[in-house]
């Protein structure tokens, strides 16, 4: 529904998308998954002609979104909520959406309900509104086309715990519905619960994508022993490469059965032995981004610690 081919965007010399490629399938959320500045505003941009690749291409439903003939009715797209014309009201703002793209009136109240914005919210300037109501505003328009394809630049940025369920639900039924979604985000825990598929993005890379399973599945084993030493250098003789925490823990990439059998081997007693999918997300994100952040300097921020 959504294919990106080996997008490329350079400013002066700054390479801000490096050859990103990826998929976002129908009936499926992708959650595309990034620290601050990893590119994923810029990749998005691209893919609705904001922003011209410098190299690559991106359709929805086959075409370029240039080419599309009304494109609200086909892909919603939410990148900046604050971008909204401040001095209009949120009713004005659906209802010149509800006009371009030839719209029955109705579907202003029915997306402001959907959206649970009240009527005295709607008729607010949007200058007035709370991030996160504009938020809402914002989805509302771009679900307004009754698209079958959703493109939002983190959408969950300041709407409160109960809003950010509520988008949740919206996202997961939208997609059961058969919809392609493809969410950006810089917080692990706001994608993990949503997404099926994942694209993470470090440094304008691609640095892994799958479905959420894969991905959690390759993250490897988590062993701890009052022996770490002895048992770093066991599993280095069986062949199995592995790191030494300074807390005392042992990361490696073999399953926990392996790393089980070479501790008894070994003699050496274990007080922990798991799947470091345990951890959830945040170890595989913390991980294939730490390099990437030490690459470019940037010291680790509140998207890391989230
Ligand atoms: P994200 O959305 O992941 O936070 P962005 O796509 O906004 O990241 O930015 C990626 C990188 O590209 C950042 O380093 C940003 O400063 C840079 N960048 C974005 N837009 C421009 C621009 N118009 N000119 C120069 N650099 C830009």
């Amino acid at each position: 529904m959504i294919t990106v081919e080996a997008l490329t965007k350079t400013y002066s010399g700054f390479t801000a998308v490096h050859d990103v490629s990826f998929t976002a399938r129908a009936g499926r959320v992708t959650g595309f998954l990034g620290p601050n500045g990893a590119g994923k505003s810029t990749t998005m941009r691209m893919m609705v002609g904001l922003t011209q690749p410098t190299t690559g291409s991106a359709t929805i439903k086959g075409r370029p979104f240039a080419d599309l003939p009304n494109p609200g009715l086909e892909v919603g797209v939410l990148l900046d909520a604050s971008a909204q014309h401040a001095g209009r009201t949120g009713r004005e703002i659906l209802g010149i959406a509800q006009r371009t793209m030839g719209l029955p009136k109705g579907r202003v109240d029915e997306l402001l309900h959907r959206v649970s914005l009240t009527d005295d919210e709607a008729e607010r300037r949007v200058r007035n509104y709370s991030l996160g109501m504009r938020q809402r505003l914002g989805i509302a328009t771009a679900l307004i086309g009754d698209p079958e394809v959703l493109i939002l630049d983190e959408p969950a940025n300041g709407l409160d715990p109960a809003g950010i369920r509520w988008m949740r639900d919206l996202l997961r039924d939208y997609a059961d519905q058969g919809g392609t979604v493809l969410l950006s985000s810089h917080l692990l825990h706001e994608i993990e619960v949503v997404a099926d598929d994942l694209v993470v993005i470090g440094n304008g890379r691609i640095v892994a994508q799958g479905t959420k399973s894969e991905l959690l599945a390759a993250a490897g084993t988590v062993v701890r022993t009052p022996r770490a030493r002895d048992l770093a250098h066991a599993l280095e003789v069986a062949g199995v490469a592995c790191t030494l925490g300074t807390d005392g823990t042992i990361r490696t990439d073999a399953d926990p059965g392996q790393v089980g059998e070479v501790a008894l081997a070994a003699g050496v007693p274990l007080v922990e032995l798991r799947s470091a999918d345990g951890a959830g997300l945040e170890e595989m994100f913390l991980e294939l981004t730490a390099a990437t952040q030490r690459e470019s300097g940037t010291a680790p921020t509140e998207k890391s610690a989230a």
